[in-house]
């Protein structure tokens, strides 16, 4: 029942067009208009506040406010779902090399000055990480940049969502190996994986960029292990 309302709340959002900090009404209202007790209204705004769509303000001039979405949450419980669901490696390169082809032609076909800027600057902080020993990812690397430039954002949030993944589960220990000295040398040639491929698309040959991105996603893809789950 609660799970009815918070759909019916949800679409009503989304007719609105996701006015970010307009209300939706106050409680009172709401429970009128979806004509619910008061107990499964409270339930259902639970579910809405955990989708991050709306939150509910106590107090005069309260009511049910429309939230900012919040790309994080979405791309952690997609994580989460994922790692539940118990994909496996080659599906997962399956889905990410699907995305992440069609997004290297996108970003080569729509290149602009900007765009080279910002996987100029994605090589340069990858380069200093590298070079100080740290092989963990960072937030704004090349793959999420190169997503962003196709300014599709479906493309842009599974591939985030993918990459994600599969760097969790090189650090998380799903690889076979657990030699430090294995990890600087899969964080270095990643690195210069990331400058081929961005070669490729600041030169405009699209065939080329995805040929190295097929083969960094492969080489990825082979490090990783279905025997071993982190948790
Ligand atoms: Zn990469």
């Amino acid at each position: 029942m609660a799970e009815t309302v918070a759909d019916r709340i949800e679409q009503d959002i989304l007719a609105q067009g996701w006015d970010t900090g307009s209300i939706l009404g106050s409680e009172a209202q709401l429970i009128e208009r979806y004509g619910v007790s008061r107990a499964v209204f409270r339930e259902a705004v639970r579910l809405v506040e955990h989708h991050q769509m709306a939150r509910m303000r106590r107090g005069p001039g309260g009511g049910l406010v429309v939230t900012e979405p919040d790309p994080g949450a979405v791309r952690q419980a997609a994580r989460v779902y994922l790692r539940r669901a118990d994909v496996t490696r080659q599906q997962l390169f399956d889905a990410r090399a699907a995305l992440e082809l069609a997004g290297v032609v996108t970003a080569t076909e729509q290149l602009t000055e900007d765009g080279i800027a910002q996987l100029t600057e994605a090589l340069r902080v990858e380069a200093e990480l590298v070079e100080q020993g740290v092989t963990t990812g960072h937030a704004r690397n090349v793959h999420s940049v190169i997503a962003d430039m196709t300014g599709n954002p479906a493309i842009s949030l599974f591939i985030e969502v993918l990459a994600q993944l599969d760097e969790d589960m090189v650090q998380q220990g799903w690889i076979s190996r657990d030699d430090p000295t294995d990890r600087a040398a899969l964080a270095e040639a990643s690195h210069a994986a990331h400058e081929a491929i961005v070669a490729a698309i600041v030169a405009g040959d699209a065939p080329l960029a995805q040929h190295r991105m097929r083969r960094h996603l492969q080489a990825i893809a082979d490090l990783l292990t279905d025997d071993v789950r982190a948790d």
